[in-house]
């Protein structure tokens, strides 16, 4: 089995969740003690947050690259960021990397287009929902993404960094969340991505009334695919 990096902290919360279903689906896959060969570098948020807020993409690049390059040299055969917001610096990362990196995007819309549907409304981060790296990456693969209006995007965005990257769970942000996705629904959209690896914490195939992909979800099954391969 390869060592997967993980480069996560981006929030702890969701670097937990990647953690379990690492475990998981190893023991889905291999049976009995067998768990999964990790490298986890987890950072600290604050700093990261800060230079998304002020626009800081390349001082938040260099930090990042710096970190994968030491999951690489600590032995990781391939790397996964665990975020989708950051993203945005992938390029930069992918460049400093000899291994494999496997794109949080690229593995959403193989596993989107492998179930046949073509418009999946997207749940993000308003960086995510509203910059152009996360949607033409989409498009590029041949999706028609559509992401909420105005308000919806700004309520989302505060409840995934007030509330879920914090680990706080709220039942009134669930029904907000399940709203959200409903009009995505309304408008079209004939699935929805949880695009951004905390949302999980409140939105899955039980109280969404389309097809569901879990970023968090959708990018670890393709990690552990890689390694075993
Ligand atoms: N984990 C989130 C994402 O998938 C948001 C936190 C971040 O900005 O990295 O986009």
């Amino acid at each position: 089995m390869k060592t997967i990096g993980i480069l996560g902290g981006m929030s702890a919360a969701s670097t937990q969740i990647y953690y379990r279903e690492l475990c998981r689906l190893t023991r889905e896959n291999l049976g009995g003690l067998h768990s999964p060969e990790l490298l986890i570098r987890s950072v600290d948020f604050d700093e990261i947050e800060k230079l998304q807020a002020s626009a800081e993409w390349d001082r938040a690049a260099k930090i990042l690259k710096e970190k994968a390059v030491a999951l690489e040299r600590g032995g990781a055969d391939l790397l996964i960021m665990a975020t989708n917001t950051m993203h945005k610096v992938a390029d930069e990362l992918r460049g400093a990397l000899s291994i494999p990196f496997i794109h949080i995007a690229d593995a959403t819309a193989a596993a989107i287009l492998e179930a046949g549907f073509q418009k999946p409304g997207l749940m993000a981060t308003a960086f995510t929902m509203e910059q152009a790296f996360y949607i033409e990456r989409l498009a590029a693969r041949g999706l028609s993404p559509a992401i909420p209006g105005v308000d919806d995007r700004a309520e989302t965005h505060r409840i995934i960094y007030d509330e879920l990257c914090r680990d706080i769970v709220r039942d009134d942000s669930r029904l907000t969340f399940e709203l959200i996705a409903q009009r995505l629904i309304d408008q079209g959209c004939d699935c929805l991505i949880l695009g951004c690896t905390e949302v999980g914490m409140l939105l899955n195939q039980d109280n969404v009334g389309v097809e569901v992909f879990d970023t968090t979800l959708i990018h670890c099954k393709a990690a552990l695919e890689a390694a075993l391969q």
